[in-house]
């Protein structure tokens, strides 16, 4: 019945007799759209192309935010002009990829992506064994460039210059029900392309969308498909998911659809551990809650805090079978960062930023002489330090030391003078190491905290503002 009325009031065809070759044209007052959320260069771009005679549309999940009033982040064009005939047009454009190429027009540091329209995939493009399309790059028209889209709600077209939203796949209806819905036949788009899955979870964590029974009843089944796409694209949608400022929602929606397993390996297993699943979770509010502020984040700290749990089960595996602390923390970097490497394709800087945060982890312990000084003054301290104050928020060492290298950070010199002498002092019940544990940190000294009577950072059931760290390290 509502259905009914909305499709009346929006002038849309019913699902069975749309024509996917016929776009359903909606103006101004059908749409909606705030103008002034468009930016001028992506305006720039279409009158361009338009006035060297070809079609422009601003496309895909530019025009789906557009339809929520949300500003979006960058702005795609689509256009039936060929690359090279795109190129000629704007003082500073490249051609990029070898098989499909596309062009980025740049206007000062605004990237913008312009892409021809694209052809529907031919039963005969090449694939691999289990049906994952290899090559698929011709031009087309755009009813087929529609077509090849993902969700309807990415598939729409906006013209600036006349202001109509052109619609092939009913995505106005989605998007105002809130439906994340796949163009085709589900399984068979999932098979041409398996990212698609993790494109599911990731628009509908991060919309708050609902997915559509039969676009989100194969997933369970395919999931291991996705093991057969190349490591580095599916590095690259991870890393989008993680940094969507939904990362926990995310995460905990591939836990749902079972797709997280070939994903991050143990990660299934961290999560099981009360500890494990503490330090991921903080790790990834505090995320969220950055990017929300507009903040950088930076992948390797991101994902050393992934796999932290799984090194410090090797760490301590090592030591027990007689390695040095230092060298144990670094042979347990290496195992983990191997294993991760081959499935994730995880960039070689990453790794790098990876080992730095871990193997920074020991020397907070050293709390006398000048070794604290040192420290201080390493390239990615900050980083580090956000990462001790992670595990003391978790649970896993003592919040003590955070508070004290919180202190030392924010001191002058006389007080990390006096911060020093402290914890020169011989101690009731021992000396520090309280680090690398594993799963089960035992405290030597004080009684065990409660929530209830700690005030400021990293307090146990600290929320994302006093747990959160602050890892500008290594945001490029
Ligand atoms: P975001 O705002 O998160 O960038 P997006 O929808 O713009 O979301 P992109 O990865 O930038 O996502 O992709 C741009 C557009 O390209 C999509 O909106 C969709 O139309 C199309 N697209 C991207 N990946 C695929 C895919 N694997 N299969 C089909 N279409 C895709
Ligand atoms: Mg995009």
């Amino acid at each position: 019945m509502i259905k009914k009325l909305i499709r009346k009031i929006l002038g849309t065809k019913s699902k069975a007799a749309r024509d996917p070759n016929t776009p359903v044209v909606l103006g101004p007052e059908g749409h909606g759209i705030d103008p002034r959320l468009l930016s001028n260069n992506a305006v720039r771009v279409t009158s361009t192309l338009q006035e060297a005679g070809y079609e422009a549309f601003v496309v895909g999940g530019a025009v789906r935010d557009l339809l929520l009033g949300v500003k979006p982040k960058d702005f795609d064009i689509a256009t039936n002009a060929t690359p090279e005939q795109v190129k000629r047009l704007f003082r500073r454009a490249f051609i990029i990829g070898k098989r499909f190429q596309i062009v980025h027009v740049m206007f000062g540091q605004d990237l913008l992506e312009v892409t021809t329209f694209r052809g529907t995939t031919s039963a005969n493009a090449p694939k691999d064994e289990h049906g994952r399309v290899l090559r698929d790059n011709t031009f087309g028209s755009q009813a087929e460039d529609a077509e090849r889209r993902d969700f309807t709600i990415n598939a729409m077209y906006y013209n600036p210059a006349n202001q109509q939203v052109l619609d092939y796949h009913g995505g106005i209806e989605d998007i105002r029900a809130k439906t994340l819905r796949i163009i085709g036949v589900p399984e068979a788009r999932y098979r041409e392309d398996p990212v698609r899955m993790l494109r599911v979870v990731r628009f509908a964590a991060k919309l708050k969308f609902t997915i559509e029974p039969e676009t989100g009843a194969p997933i369970k089944v395919m999931a291991p498909l996705i093991n057969n796409v190349p490591a580095a694209r599916v590095f690259d949608e991870m890393l989008k998911l993680l940094m969507s400022g939904h990362a926990l929602a995310c995460l905990q929606q591939l836990r749902k659809e079972g797709l997280h397993h070939g994903l991050l390996p143990l990660l299934d297993v961290v999560l099981e551990q009360p500890l494990g699943f503490k330090f991921v979770t903080l790790a990834l509010e505090s995320t969220d809650s950055r990017i929300h502020a507009g903040k950088t984040v930076s992948p390797g700290f991101l994902f050393a805090s992934l796999l932290w749990h799984q090194v410090l089960e090797k760490w301590t595996a090592y030591r027990a079978s007689g390695e040095q602390t230092i060298p144990a923390l670094h042979l347990a970097a290496d195992d983990v960062l191997d294993s991760q490497t081959e499935k994730l394709a995880l960039q070689r800087k990453i790794g790098t930023d990876m080992r730095d945060i871990w193997s920074m982890q020991p020397r907070f312990e050293r709390r006398t002489g000048k070794a604290p000084h040192k420290l201080l003054e390493h390239l990615r301290f900050r980083a580090g330090y956000d990462f001790l104050l992670l595990r003391c928020a978790s649970g896993e060492i003592d919040a003590e030391i955070g508070d004290w290298w919180t202190a030392f950070y924010e001191g002058d010199e006389i007080t990390r003078e006096e911060l020093i002498a402290s914890a020169s002092a011989p101690r009731e019940g021992g000396g520090g190491g309280s680090t690398g544990t594993g799963g089960a940190a035992k405290r030597k000294r004080g009684p065990r905290r409660g929530g209830r009577n700690r005030g400021g950072r990293g307090g146990e059931d600290g929320n994302a503002d006093n747990a959160a760290p602050v890892h500008d390290g290594g945001a490029e």
